[in-house]
């Protein structure tokens, strides 16, 4: 295994133990669950959006290393960003996610790349898209659960 690799994994595993942003916010003007019945990953996102600002986001649940991992890594990087930026990444992240290489887009993704090793296991693939998929949910005001499975 290379060192990137290496520092890759321990990223997601020290990101999927002691998760970032992990509690509830009382200030949240959005609140959207999300679950993925393949692994059985649960979580709820909590984000404080004003002015088309992503002014705070953080998130609770409960699943595997890779599902925690995303949603901690993500919140840190969504703070502070545009919604415009936000759902930018998104798109570049899904692509990535789906399988499409491209050198420029992981670039864009800065910090967030850690995850995009995981579009090699397409069977964890929803793990790591779960809390994005959920994230997106909760800028559409959505109320419904998000599934994976929804996914077209
Ligand atoms: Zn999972």
């Amino acid at each position: 295994m290379s060192a990137l690799n290496e520092l890759y994994q321990e990223m997601i595993i020290d990101h999927g133990r002691r998760p970032r942003n992990f509690y509830i916010s009382e200030q949240a003007n959005a609140i959207q669950e999300g679950f993925n019945p393949l692994c059985g990953d649960k979580l709820t996102i909590y984000l404080t959006e004003k002015n088309g600002v992503v002014e705070n986001v953080s998130f609770q649940g409960s699943g595997c290393a890779i599902s925690m991992a995303s949603a901690s890594l993500m919140t840190e990087a969504m703070k502070g960003k545009s919604v415009e930026e936000v759902k930018k990444l998104f798109d570049i992240f899904h692509k990535i996610m789906m399988g499409e290489k491209n050198p420029d887009a992981l670039e864009a993704l800065g910090k967030l790349s850690v995850l995009t090793g995981v579009a090699e296991f397409p069977s964890r693939v929803k793990c790591a898209t779960l809390a994005w998929h959920t994230l997106m949910g909760a800028l559409k005001h959505q109320t419904k659960i998000i599934s994976t499975e929804d996914e077209k």
